[in-house]
Formats: C-alpha cells, sequence, structure tokens
C-alpha cells in the first residue's frame, strides 16, 4: 500500500494525498454525492474555536453569546448550545433558531436597532437575558409591553463610543455617524429615563464597535471610554452589573496568515481595562468562531480565455457568498485536488455566473489551468456566508454540511427551483 502523503492547512482541512479533506471526510467524494455549490462546516473547528476563546479568558468572569448573525444553521448553533454558548440574536427568528437549537431564554441577548413589537414580545414571553437597547422608543415600548405582561424587562443600553474600528466602513458601527447605539455623551440621560420606568430593569452596558477588527487598539480606546462611562453611571446610582462588549475579532482569509488579534493579548487588555469594577464580561463572537469553520465548494463551469484577460466562471455567485461583491473581501481560493506539478499555470479573475460585473471571488489570480468540473474551495465562509445568500437570477438557496470526524450531513438542502418559483402567485386578473 502507498504512504499517505498529508499536508495540513490546519488541524481540520488537510490534503491527503493531494486532495482536500474536511476533518476525515474527502470533499471530492462528497462533491460526488451532491451538486456544487455548497458550504461545509466543521464541527471539531467550531469547537476548537469556542473553546480557545473561553480558555483565553478563563481569569476573568465571562460569558459568550455566539452571534446567529454570523452563521444561523441550527446544527451550527447546536454544536455551540452543547459547549455551554449562549446565543446573542438580532430578530425574532433568531430568537426562534437559538430555541430550537437547545438554548434557553436566559442566555440569549437580543441585539438590534430595530426591533419590533412582535419580536419583543416573543421574548419576554419565552424568555431573555437582556435586550439591548438603542433608543428611547424602543425602551419605551419594551416598557410598554413587559407592562402588559405582568414583566419587569431587562435592558442593557448600547453605548455608541465615537471610535473608528478600522474596520470596512461597511462593518463599522462605533462611530457617531453610525446609526448604532446611544452617543456615550447623550447615555447618562437615557440611564436616569429608563430607570423611572416601571417595567425595566437595567442591568448593564452594552456596546460592538465594528466587526472584522484586526487592531486591538480601537477595541482598547472604546472598552476605556466604556469603563470610566460604568464608574459615572455607578455614582449616579445605576445599578451595572454587566458589560457585553459585543463581537468584532477579526479572522484571516487566506490559510497562510494567523488570526490578525492574538485572543491572550485581547483577554489581557480586557482583565485590565475592567480590572476590580465586579463586571461580567458579556462576548458576541461570531466571525471569530464560524468564519474560518467553514468552506464553500464550488467548480468550474469554464475557462474563458481572452487575449486581454482570463476568467474562470465557477457555479457560486455573489448570491451564495456576497462578501466580496459588498465588502470587496478577498477570501483564498485552494483546489480541492493539488496539482502535481504548477507548470500550467495561468493567470486569471475567478468570477461567478451572476448578471453583474461586482460578481467577482478574485483578481489577477495564478493558478494551475483549470477546466469545467474542476472543483475549487473558498476558505473562511463560514461567517456571513449562507446567513447572507439570496435566490438572485432564479438561483435557490445551496445546501449546508457539516462534517464530524468521518461523519457528513446536509444540515441545509437545496430546494428544487419548480418549489422556489411556486412561493409567487400570478393573480387571478392576470390569467
Ligand atoms: N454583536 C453585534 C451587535 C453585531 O452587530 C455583530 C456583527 O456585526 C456581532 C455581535 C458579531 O460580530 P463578529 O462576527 O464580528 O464577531
Amino acid at each position: 500500500m502507498s504512504k499517505m502523503i498529508t499536508k495540513k492547512i490546519n488541524d481540520f482541512f488537510t490534503y491527503k494525498n493531494k486532495i482536500l479533506f474536511v476533518e476525515d471526510v474527502s470533499v471530492i467524494d462528497i462533491s460526488k454525492r451532491i451538486n456544487t455549490p455548497f458550504y461545509i462546516y466543521s464541527t471539531a473547528s467550531l469547537r476548537r474555536r469556542y473553546t480557545q476563546l473561553s480558555k483565553s479568558l478563563k481569569n476573568i468572569n465571562h460569558s459568550l453569546y455566539f452571534s446567529v448573525k454570523s452563521n444561523s444553521n441550527l446544527a451550527v448553533l447546536r454544536v455551540l448550545s452543547l459547549l455551554g454558548s449562549g446565543m446573542d440574536v438580532v430578530s425574532g427568528g433568531e430568537y426562534l433558531r437559538a430555541q430550537k437549537a437547545g438554548v434557553p431564554g436566559d442566555k440569549i441577548v437580543f441585539s438590534g436597532v430595530g426591533k419590533t413589537y412582535d419580536e419583543i414580545k416573543l421574548a419576554l414571553s419565552n424568555g431573555i437575558r437582556q435586550f439591548n437597547v438603542e433608543s428611547i422608543p424602543e425602551i419605551k415600548l419594551i416598557n410598554k409591553i413587559a407592562a402588559n405582561t405582568g414583566k419587569k424587562a431587562p435592558i442593557s443600553i448600547r453605548v455608541n463610543p465615537d471610535v473608528d474600528a478600522q474596520t470596512h466602513e461597511k462593518i463599522m458601527t462605533g462611530k457617531l455617524e453610525n446609526k448604532f447605539g446611544i452617543p456615550i455623551n447623550s447615555a447618562l440621560e437615557v440611564y436616569r429615563i429608563a430607570s423611572e420606568l416601571n417595567s425595566i430593569k437595567i442591568v448593564g452596558i452594552d456596546l460592538h464597535i465594528g466587526s472584522q477588527i484586526t487592531d486591538i487598539l480601537p477595541f482598547e480606546t472604546a472598552f476605556l471610554k466604556i469603563a470610566n462611562f460604568i464608574k459615572k453611571l455607578r455614582e449616579e446610582g445605576h445599578f451595572i452589573d454587566r458589560v457585553d462588549i459585543g463581537g468584532g475579532l477579526g479572522i484571516s482569509y487566506s490559510t497562510k496568515e494567523k488570526d490578525p488579534i492574538s485572543i491572550d493579548k485581547f483577554s489581557s487588555m480586557l482583565d485590565k481595562t475592567f480590572n476590580k469594577m465586579n463586571l461580567e464580561i458579556q462576548l458576541e463572537p461570531g466571525r471569530f468562531i464560524s468564519g474560518n469553520s467553514g468552506l464553500l465548494i464550488t467548480s468550474v463551469v469554464y475557462l474563458k480565455e481572452g487575449t486581454n484577460k482570463n476568467f474562470l466562471i465557477i457555479d457560486a455567485g455573489m448570491n451564495d457568498l456576497l462578501r466580496p461583491a459588498i465588502y470587496d473581501a478577498e477570501h483564498e481560493i485552494l483546489p480541492v485536488i493539488e496539482e502535481k506539478n504548477n507548470h500550467n499555470q495561468i493567470v486569471a479573475d475567478i468570477v461567478g455566473p451572476i448578471c453583474e460585473s461586482s460578481d467577482v471571488f478574485s483578481k489577477n489570480t495564478t493558478l494551475p489551468k483549470m477546466t469545467s468540473g474542476d472543483f475549487l474551495a473558498i476558505y473562511s465562509a463560514g461567517a456571513y456566508g449562507a446567513v447572507m445568500s439570496s435566490e438572485y437570477n432564479s438561483r435557490p438557496l445551496i445546501p449546508e454540511l457539516i462534517v464530524n470526524e468521518n461523519l457528513v450531513s446536509v444540515v441545509r438542502s437545496r430546494p428544487k427551483i419548480e418549489d422556489v418559483i411556486k412561493r409567487d402567485q400570478i393573480p387571478y386578473w392576470l390569467r
């Protein structure tokens, strides 16, 4: 028997005899059974990222609330809930998903700038750890609904610290021009107003300055501002025993780079900033846990060779993975079968089939010459991938799969196009 040659990308994604594996499952074997494109997640990776983070915070009184918006697949939520994770949700739908995955209401925090009457009522009736509230009208509505149900609603007020997170402008949330939170200079007054409402119980403070943050400094600046503000709140007699610091930890989108922020350094910074303040520190990590735990598997439709440019057209499009089109995100793209030699290389843009010029995954990429049917894997696709996908161009949502060692399960199946079309109706007066 010939010897297996193994080349690790990391502990969960490996080339074995030049074929890409997710844990112990060959991507080629799956791709023969399930049509591309599809998402595939590694259970072991989700577990590792969660435990890595919680271990690095072990000296701090903390709790973790996975940000469901980054990946809301029930199987993913279940993996994390079995580890004891709470969930951060931003809609009634996400709240119900968290519950379905087995997360009790007292481990769910509800964020978001536009919670509706029905969403607030749902969370209050089924149980909630806290609402992260963002405006006076929202606080008043929560108070009214809580009064009607005879409950006291636990709230943390999201404060906007006016700090530049130095990330892509479309995922920056902590500057005053962003719609999020109450400006730090007016937040004291909002605490006063909230404390006078009978059905509101203030439990803490909340912030979230942005996502895919790659430098520790903006975090530190924001947390210092919040720590000082908590002192002021306590002097005024407000009860604050939790600070929810949101998510935002950046990841690498290349197999060649490590996480941009060391979580041990992040943890020490947190400890120092909120030192001896007797606070529970809540985190809402999304991307950090799910991002590097998933791949998008796609195949080549055509290689279109031109005089000016070559295009490798793949069967995944911006409707399946939106990040490159809206955030200029660059995900490393890996071959599913590693080429034996790299003699026959081309330079091409890797593009999707959608009729939009922004449907581009990478530009001027040097890659082995590929032909129709060859498989590729888009790296770091576990966060803000499947959740942001759409049926644009009438392409049904693509399947999601999850691997656990040598087991692989489809955890969201591809709808039939007939069923997608059937959702529309021609009214009787057009028949
Ligand atoms: N919490 C809130 C309120 C968010 O809006 C987000 C995402 O932007 C997160 C947590 C998760 O962020 P990330 O995936 O960057 O950790």
